[in-house]
């Protein structure tokens, strides 16, 4: 495992999105989030009762695409194509806004992902020194179990590592040349998570998505000089970005859940606590032992979070005074990577 010797805290963004029209058409309807500036933001807990937050970017609900992209994805993606491992992922409360964040593939309300891939294939593309060949794959993490979403009879991967850091065994790699390509893989995944979840009884906001980009780069080399000269050895980079929407971090009823849903509440607790300790870890230089093995999630991020990673947080939180709670919730376990 990768020690923490010269490890980097989570560069950590809010993102609060607008009141939604059912929101908007309550009587009683308030507003309990307040940016304060670009890295402060307030939550009304109760009434006369606020809470304040310092974080790296704080987004209010007017904020363009764009400049999410800017704010959390930009440079995790550049570090990857040159050869670094990064992950940018997603948290908060089911419904504010994590998949549209990430995965949004509306013209001109591009989420993320799609910016990522736009960023990545022009760079191959406008690149005169280097050959680039990339690879994608795309899978869940449900109940504790890895389920590749591009063949569903691969339901329970293990998780190993080797010299080049963690892998999925016999996990499917699509090779992509174009950013259309990699929202085809993800719709075709995301029609076999459907398939799967209904299969599970589960819902998607149960599971943690996560898409793979593995990035090769390699010296473009004068064909005759190559050929001429066969000890002469192009020099390879490999980067890889983890893209991650997690699963709901919302509390579950604890006394209405029974069985497989206890169990799923259970593994989602699990993983979001271990991905907490982790981030608080990273983020304290006295703490040398960062527990990535105590969960499925961080043990498969444990060679793109920290070390020399970039990692990038995105939290997601409603404005309304109903979610006050679960804001704060959200808001505390950002505060922990600070
Ligand atoms: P989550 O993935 O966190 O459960 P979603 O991304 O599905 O949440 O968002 C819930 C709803 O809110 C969707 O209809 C989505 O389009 C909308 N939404 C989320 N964020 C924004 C935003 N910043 N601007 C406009 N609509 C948004
Ligand atoms: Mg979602």
């Amino acid at each position: 495992m990768t020690a923490a010797a010269s490890t980097e805290r989570v560069h950590v963004t809010i993102r609060c999105r607008p009141p939604n029209s059912t929101e908007l058409a309550k009587s009683d309807y308030s507003n309990v989030v307040e940016i304060q500036s670009e890295q402060h933001v307030a939550v009304e807990k109760s009434l006369g009762e606020t809470k304040k937050y310092n974080f790296d970017h704080v987004l209010g609900p007017d904020t363009t695409q764009q400049k999410v992209f800017e704010a959390c994805g930009m440079e995790v993606v550049d570090s990857c194509l040159n050869g670094y491992n990064g992950t940018i992922m997603a948290y908060g409360q089911t419904g504010t806004g994590k998949t549209f964040t990430l995965s949004n593939h509306t013209p001109g309300q591009e989420g993320v992902i799609s910016r990522a891939m736009v960023r990545l294939f022009e760079t191959a593309d406008r690149d005169p020194d280097h050959d680039y060949e990339i690879t994608v794959s795309y899978i869940q993490i449900y109940r504790e179990m890895v389920q590749d979403l591009l063949d569903t009879t691969k339901d329970n991967l293990a998780i190993r590592e080797n010299n080049n850091g963690m892998y999925l065994d016999g996990v499917t790699k699509r090779r992509v040349t174009h950013v259309d390509e990699v929202i085809g893989v993800i719709t075709e995944g995301n029609t076999n998570r459907v398939v799967a979840n209904t299969k599970m009884n589960a819902e998607s906001s149960r599971s943690h998505a996560v898409l793979f980009t593995y990035i090769d780069r390699v010296d473009k080399m004068d064909e005759r000089v190559y050929t001429e000269n066969k000890n002469t050895k192009r020099t390879k980079l490999s980067g890889k970005l983890v893209l991650l929407d997690l699963a709901g971090s919302e509390r579950m009823k604890r006394t209405k859940a029974v069985g497989v849903q206890a169990q799923e509440g259970r593994a989602i607790n699990l993983s979001l606590t271990a991905l907490g300790n982790v981030i608080h870890a990273l983020s304290d230089p006295k703490i040398k032992h960062i527990p990535y093995r105590d969960s499925k999630l961080t043990r498969l991020l444990a060679d793109s979070l920290g070390g020399d990673a970039k990692t990038s947080l995105l939290v997601a939180v409603g404005p309304d005074s109903e979610s006050s709670q679960e804001t704060c919730n959200s808001l505390n376990f950002a505060q922990r990577a600070m």
